[in-house]
């Protein structure tokens, strides 16, 4: 099991009991090690943490990876998005795709529910 810091940049600053670390006379407060944080997708020990992280550097992303400018708009190509059915058997397909413009659904393999890059979306 593999031990991870939390990316928060003032993880350090909050002084909480669980942060002290180290050896008799040498205690300081640490950046959270774990193994999973629940946060920022598991990056992050808390909220805290998160906003901590995203007060830094949130602009800085957001001009990295492309500001909004323009208002996106849900259309028929950009509106599948996928489905469980939990009302029906094993025997039938409980995967689904639906397109929330049109109501048209499409039955799905698990394996293309599961992969994260199938879509029959062609727009953002
Ligand atoms: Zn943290």
């Amino acid at each position: 099991m593999s031990l991870k810091y939390c990316q928060g940049t003032e993880c350090h600053m909050h002084k909480t009991k669980d942060r002290i670390k180290g050896t008799q006379g040498n205690k300081t407060y640490q950046t959270r090690r774990r193994s999973s944080f629940y946060y920022g997708n598991g990056n992050f020990c808390s909220l805290w943490c998160q906003n901590d992280w995203f007060n830094k550097y949130g602009d800085l992303a957001i001009n990295h990876f492309g500001r909004t400018t323009v208002a996106k708009h849900l259309t028929e190509q950009n509106a599948w998005y996928k489905d469980y059915d939990w009302s029906v058997d094993d025997r039938q397909s409980r995967y689904i795709y639906r397109n929330g413009i049109t109501k048209e659904q499409r039955p799905l393999t698990k394996e293309q529910f599961d992969d994260n890059t199938y879509t029959l979306n062609t727009g953002e």
